[in-house]
């Protein structure tokens, strides 16, 4: 019966079906050309037995075919080619150099008998066998052609294989390691951008158009394979003779089993189109995240100049603007300057009111004001009027980008950037970043306001906790800070410090006799005078309690500040408050004293108060209305 087992065991080279069709003489016609057929094969080996009789191809099946009306009775035998028919005439060959040096490239295929005992060679114009093989001496030579349905139908199966691999963009080579010779598709040859003549089926030639920097990444890969026998996967760049660059992406394997000759097989796909979107997308992923980083630095900020700096610088450095400028917008829609960032070539623009078509006006406000911003890429296919042309031209404006900074739906201003050299195609990744940094922008600014409004709040706030709310000149608490401050600050530059504590006499009486109200008025009064006499920018008037206040004066020596005190209280009598309680006058009075210290020379400010106290209870007690200077200690 037909098997169609593998006779092959050396089959010199890797492209030839290694498994003939094997056929017993004794089978029908009908069966071998069926099981040809359906094995898609283009000869049958015909066995009589253990012995190779001969060879049954489409010549003998068309003679067959057109003699016989039913050939499922006929023998195959009686329609074969005998074998010592198909060998060639000439000499015999020496094996197997001979063979390969006449055939380069041929199809042939080695054949063996069960016990692998080698035939001889079959090729498409005979069998070749060696001198002792052969059986009687034949002339003429068979032409081994092919079945022909198992042609057809063989070549349907080709044609269905190479279109779903060109389908596929796929290209498929194969590399006989022994004989250095490689194969290729046609799809891979496009893909490798190579033309027929380029290719002379080596190593040599096949990787010609691929990228440069790539080239050792290639042979690195294909080397290891070789090497370690795994399997490979590269991706690489080709570079067309038209210039394209396309990427391609090739796998494969060596095969290496023993039975066949060591090759390396592979295919090749393109994949720039991937490679195109992994870019984009890449692209894109960086510049948010460079976005999210400007957008932050913007975000940290709290005024509103350094927010605005931050913006145009960083936004020239990024889309490689030549200028780009921060406008505010008036009421009246005209803008002015108030931020840029400029390359040293262009003109600059800051403090200019613009003019520029897309800046200010009616025409674009609702387009702003939705928060959309517009891309110019030349200004001379706008159809400007002379002058706004002329505008552009001063600042050799020649495409731009224009984005709204938006305030709770009110136009704040302008983000506007510049390309001086030469018209642009701005990307619309372009205009994107501009639009998503302005919306940053414009919360920043918001921020920037509110936190303005909150320090003003909290300057306030802390102006009220160190006032004292009747008359409006510093509160105890402030005194002591201020004290302490000074003291410290004495204490480095060695300067002396003067005190003056003043208390109004008999301010009991003032009150029993004018009542309550009165003496508020009163206090005020003084407090006010009292500040005016401490004329320099660092005196502090505080009320230290009830009717008593302490002057704070820096760098000021005890004659000084006695001299201060006898000023203060003469300006208060002068004033001519009338006092009817008064021990002392029918006018208001003050009692003085006066203490002054060296920091530097130790001590603290709480020894200082006490003395001017002392030196008040002095004044007191010696009749009031009067400047009592405490013991100077350590006066110079
Ligand atoms: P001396 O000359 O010894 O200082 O006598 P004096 O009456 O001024 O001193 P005394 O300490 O006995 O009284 C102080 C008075 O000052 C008591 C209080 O009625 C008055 N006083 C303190 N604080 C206020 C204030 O805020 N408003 C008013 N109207 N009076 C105040
Ligand atoms: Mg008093
Ligand atoms: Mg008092």
């Amino acid at each position: 019966m037909l098997e169609n087992d593998l006779v092959n065991a050396t089959a010199p080279t890797a492209s030839i079906d290694p498994s003939p069709l094997r056929a017993n003489t004794s089978d029908t016609v009908q069966q071998t050309v069926e099981a040809m057929a359906m094995a898609v094969k283009t000869y049958a080996l015909v066995y009589s037995g253990e012995i190779l009789e001969g060879v049954f191809g489409y010549a003998n099946v068309a003679q067959a075919t057109a003699e016989l009306a039913d050939l499922s009775q006929v023998l195959v035998e009686q329609w074969m080619t005998p074998l010592s028919q198909l060998q060639p005439s000439g000499p015999a060959l020496a094996w197997p150099l001979t063979m390969s040096a006449l055939y380069p490239g041929q199809l042939y295929l080695s054949v063996v008998d069960q016990a692998r005992h080698w035939l001889g060679l079959l090729a498409p114009d005979g069998f070749y066998t060696l001198p002792r093989f052969t059986a009687a001496a034949a002339t003429d030579q068979a032409e081994l052609t092919a079945c022909h349905y198992s042609v057809a139908l063989f070549q349907q199966q080709q044609e269905r294989l190479a279109l779903a691999l060109k389908g596929a963009q796929m290209g498929t080579w194969d590399w006989d390691l022994a004989q250095g010779t490689i194969t290729i598709s046609e799809e891979q040859e496009r893909l490798l951008g190579l033309t027929p003549d380029e290719f002379g089926g080596t190593y040599d030639t096949l990787f010609t158009h691929v990228h440069e920097d790539d080239q050792t990444t290639v042979q690195q890969a294909l080397q290891q394979a070789i090497q370690l026998g795994q399997h490979y996967e590269i991706e690489f760049r080709v570079l067309h003779s038209d210039g394209q660059l396309r990427w391609l992406s090739s796998r494969g394997q060596v095969f290496k089993d023993g039975e066949h000759a060591p090759r390396l097989a592979g295919v090749t796909l393109d994949i720039s189109e991937q490679k195109r979107v992994e870019a984009k997308i890449k692209l894109q992923s960086q510049r948010e995240r460079l976005v999210a980083e400007i957008a932050q630095r913007i975000r940290r900020l709290l005024d509103l100049d350094s927010i605005l700096e931050q913006t145009v610088t960083s936004v020239r450095e990024f889309i490689e603007a030549d200028r780009v400028i921060v406008v505010q917008c008036e009421a009246d829609l005209s803008g002015q300057v108030i931020q840029e960032a400029c390359s040293p070539s262009y003109p600059p623009m800051l403090g200019w009111v613009m003019r520029d078509p897309w800046s200010v006006g009616e025409k674009f406000l609702a387009h702003y004001r939705a928060g959309r911003g517009l891309a110019v890429e030349d200004i001379y296919t706008q159809n400007l009027p002379a002058s706004q042309l002329g505008f552009l031209e001063y600042f050799q404006i020649q495409a731009e980008i224009v984005v709204p900074l938006l305030q709770d739906q009110t136009l704040w201003g302008l983000l506007i950037a510049h390309h001086c050299q030469a018209p642009r195609a701005w990307r619309m990744a372009d205009v994107r970043l501009l639009q998503s940094l302005a919306t940053q922008v414009g919360i920043a600014i918001q921020q920037a306001k509110m936190h303005r409004e909150l320090t003003l709040a909290n300057q306030q706030l802390r102006r009220m906790a160190y006032l004292d709310g009747l008359t409006q000149v510093a509160n105890r608490r402030r005194l002591e800070q201020y004290l302490d401050q000074e003291w410290r600050r004495m204490s480095r530059e060695d300067g002396s410090i003067a005190l003056i504590m003043a208390d109004i006499d008999c301010f009991k009486g003032y009150n029993d006799r004018y009542g309550h109200q009165a003496g508020d008025i009163c206090l005020r009064l003084v407090a006010r005078i009292l500040t005016r006499a401490a004329k320099r920018p660092g005196d502090l008037v505080a009320r230290y309690g009830g009717e008593e206040f302490v002057i704070v004066l820096p760098n000021t020596y005890l004659e000084g500040a006695e001299s201060v005190a006898e000023d203060i209280r003469l300006m208060i009598r002068s004033h001519r408050i009338p006092h009817e309680e008064s021990v002392v006058a029918k006018v208001v009075t003050l009692s003085l004293g006066v203490a002054s210290a060296q920091p530097a020379s130790g001590g603290s400010s709480a020894d200082l108060i006490k003395q001017a106290d002392e030196a008040l209870y002095t004044a007191k007690n010696e009749g009031r209305d009067q400047v009592r200077v405490a013991s100077p200690k350590r006066s110079r």
